[in-house]
């Protein structure tokens, strides 16, 4: 390992909740990771140490400036109890495309891929064992230099916490209502849409409060220079499947590469699904609705894997898709990835990794 990591137990072990009870990212385990940088060190003294609060001075430039960046994966416990990762090394490497873009120092990819192995074997009772459960992963950086100017921090300190979480779909798979956000927009070209920062997330919350009072699940994104191009669903990926050919956004910088996204992809050419990644307008999906060749829609990400889309809704436009019904496909994609992350379906492409690979 690249750092040595020190570890401090916690005196206080927490109850563990009931699995049947858990919700998302609620709850946290005993411990957390911890490692700071300073400029001319270098990052420095990695800790897993008792999960608590971080001291932040009132200055801190993260609390002003935003200059923050977050990840998320999840580990699944095996039927042989063995516990494993999905794809973390796509993780440590959009951290650094991440960092990159918000003038955080990068982070060697390999310690970080191990920072999380580590953290998660040091809490791994934690990792729930009923179906459709897992451990949520949830590494983050912030600047903390107490400092007011703007310029990109001295100092920032990167975390870990582990967060068992639910089923997403309690009581099974069920297709959302999304809302076609035609005022609001998330991101442009030359923008951080790319990026996963804290701070996409604070201006999308108005759109989304927005959905919700209108009674629907999710807002739908389109591009925001033209308000036309479909970009992303909420904080998910978004597939539109018209006449048997399955469209997504392209990596344009616009959009979150997800990761569930790429596996997605992946599995559809393994099956010879026709898939194309290029834009496609609100126009076209109108269209091919009004032809009866709105086939199924769905969005991909790590919490819900995939979620089907049942109603949309642009302008005043009210859109059925599949009689509001779970498509095959978007079942399909759904069972083998989640077969994949939890041990029950073959991995051809490698992408599970063990604690102890
Ligand atoms: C995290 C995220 C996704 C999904 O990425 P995954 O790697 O599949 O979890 C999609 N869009 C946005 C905006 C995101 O933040």
């Amino acid at each position: 390992m690249k750092y040595e990591i020190r570890v401090e137990k916690t005196p206080n072990p927490k109850a563990k909740p009931d699995p049947s009870t858990l919700e998302f990212g609620n709850v946290f385990t005993d411990h957390m990771f911890l490692m700071d940088y300073k400029e001319g060190v270098g990052w420095y003294d990695a800790r897993i140490v008792p999960y608590g609060p971080i001291p932040l001075d009132p200055a801190a430039c993260v609390l002003h400036y935003a200059q923050e960046m977050f990840e998320g994966l999840k580990t699944y416990k095996t039927k042989d109890g063995q516990v494993q990762l999905f794809r973390p090394d796509m993780n440590a490497a959009r951290t650094n495309k991440t960092n990159e873009r918000l003038c955080i120092p990068l982070i060697d990819e390999e310690f970080y891929v191990d920072a999380i192995k580590a953290l998660v074997e040091f809490d791994k009772d934690w990792v729930p064992e009923l179906e459709g459960t897992s451990l949520y992963i949830r590494p983050f950086i912030f600047g903390n230099e107490p400092f007011l100017g703007v310029r990109p921090s001295h100092t920032y300190i990167f975390c870990i916490i582990l967060s068992p979480v639910g089923s997403y779909y309690k009581g099974g798979m069920a297709p959302t209502k999304i809302f076609v956000e035609d005022e609001y927009v998330r991101s442009v070209r030359g923008g951080t849409g790319f990026a996963k920062i804290g701070g996409n997330y604070a201006t999308g919350l108005a759109s989304q409060e927005k959905a919700h009072q209108l009674g629907f699940t999710q807002v739908l994104w389109l591009d925001g220079k033209e308000h036309k191009y479909i970009e992303e669903i909420g904080t998910s990926n978004a597939f539109f499947v018209m006449d048997g050919v399955v469209y997504t956004a392209p990596l344009e910088g616009t959009i979150l590469p997800g990761i569930t996204r790429d596996s997605v992809i992946q599995l559809l050419k393994d099956w010879n699904v026709p898939v194309k990644e290029e834009r496609f307008t609100i126009d076209d999906v109108v269209a091919a609705h009004e032809a009866g060749k709105l086939d199924e829609v769905f969005a991909s990400g790590t919490a819900a894997v995939i979620s089907p889309v049942g109603e949309l809704r642009y302008v005043d436009k009210d859109m059925i898709i599949n009689d509001g019904k779970i498509g095959a496909l978007s079942q399909k994609l759904y069972d083998a990835i989640t077969g994949i992350q939890s041990g029950t379906e073959p991995d051809a492409h490698g992408w599970t990794v063990k604690l102890k690979d």
